[in-house]
């Protein structure tokens, strides 16, 4: 239904999305998730046809979005970060504006715009002025414009933000429904919105895809993903060494808890991810004879992936602006190098017009040395 080949967008020096390829199938709700600046509105804008990219493929339903714009723009509606509504329009009049120009025929106009309002709960507002419509039903006349002309996808970018609890939850469920009868791409900085709205998500952290799978799948991305607290009686020597033979487990640490008795120890252990050792691990201490008094076996949250994923990518991210940095240091030395070698063979070879051209152009100056090092600093 979308395929995104390849796509960067530069902004200057700056670039935006870097190389990100993705495909999006038909009759599914995906969130494209990451923090503030991640590249998801550049991302959005370049896949409805708003914005042009720097290079790659944007193909929907298998038409070109820029080599044809029009046929693939038909297939999509769009809700932008800042909802394009007239403030001085009524959502009836706005509607009918927007279906006009999408090319909905005029004798299905009324009934295309009617459409639309009731599926997003605005028929009450109509009449009213957008400009005095609180800001949840500003984006539900925002959403409305997206849907007409029954495009097959449709894309909200950060349709929640702005608005409060209780609008957020109502858009979030009109987002469901459209779900119904749409495919869906919205993005959002917000973990909980993507996983409580969308059927897979896409982590984008400084224009690269970080993660792509299933909401519930998202764990796959974590190695060493289960940690295991045990509290247990015994000699504590023995019971590491062998919790430490299980296959796939590691003892991580083991300490005193202080308001147990004596031979009471708490061991932190972590696993390979997906397995789970728990069975082998009440065995293991059966086998050696000692008391299992707590076990609690840990993965780690949705949110704590999140932030993993977006902060080991800013990591790499660093790391790399980094090195450019250093290499282009490094090569303004060795340019400033070579340019002075130069400039000192050309001086040796021909030093003495160079000192009476510059004993003529700065008569105040009665040092000629000094004069030629000044200007050869101002070349550089
Ligand atoms: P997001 O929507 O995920 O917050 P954006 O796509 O808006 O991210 O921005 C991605 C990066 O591109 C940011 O670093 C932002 O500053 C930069 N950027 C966005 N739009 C422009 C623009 N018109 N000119 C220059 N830089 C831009
Ligand atoms: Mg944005």
């Amino acid at each position: 239904m979308i395929e995104v080949k390849n796509l960067t967008k530069k902004y200057g020096d700056n670039t935006a999305v870097k190389n990100l390829s993705f495909t999006v199938e038909k009759g599914r709700i995906y969130g494209f998730l990451g923090p503030n600046g991640a590249g998801k509105s550049t991302t959005m804008n370049i896949i409805t046809g708003c914005l042009a990219a720097t290079e790659g493929q944007v193909l929907i339903n298998g038409h070109d979005i820029f080599e044809d714009p029009k046929e693939a723009k038909k297939c999509i509606g769009y809700l932008p970060e800042l909802p394009p509504v007239y403030p001085d329009m009524t959502p009836y009049e706005y509607l009918m504006f927007v279906a006009e120009a999408k090319g909905v025929s005029r004798d299905l106009l009324y009934n295309e715009v009617m459409r639309v309002m009731e599926a997003t709960q605005i028929v009450d507002v109509a009449d009213r002025l957008i400009k005095n419509l609180s800001k949840g039903f500003k984006q539900r006349v925002g959403i409305a414009q997206a849907m007409l002309g029954m495009p097959e996808i449709i894309i909200l970018d950060e349709p929640t933000v702005g608005l409060d609890p209780k609008q957020i939850i109502e858009i979030r469920e009109l987002i469901k429904s459209l779900g119904k009868d749409h495919t869906v791409i919205l993005s959002s900085h917000i973990l909980s919105e993507v996983s409580a709205v969308c059927d897979y998500v896409m982590i984008i952290a400084h224009g690269t895809l970080v993660a792509s799978s299933e909401i519930e799948d998202l764990g796959q991305y974590l190695v060493g993903s289960t940690s295991t607290k045990l509290l247990a009686k015994g000699d504590s020597e023995r019971i590491a060494n062998s919790l430490a033979s299980l296959p796939g487990v590691t003892v991580k640490s083991v300490s005193k808890d202080e308001r147990e008795a004596d031979d009471v120890y708490e061991y932190i252990l972590e696993a390979d991810k997906n397995a789970d050792v728990r069975e082998s691990i009440f065995n293991k201490m059966v086998d050696i004879g000692c008391t299992i008094l707590n076990m609690d076996t840990k993965t780690m949250g949705l949110e704590e992936v999140f932030l993993k994923l977006t902060d080991e990518e800013a990591e790499v991210y660093k790391a790399q602006r980094e090195a450019e940095k250093a290499e282009k240091a490094n090569r303004k030395k060795k340019n400033k190098e070579i340019a002075e070698d130069k400039k000192a063979k050309e001086d040796k070879d021909d030093g003495s017009e160079y000192t009476s051209l510059f004993t003529v152009s700065d008569s105040s100056s009665d040092n000629d040395d000094s004069a030629n090092n000044e200007s050869e600093e101002d070349e550089q």
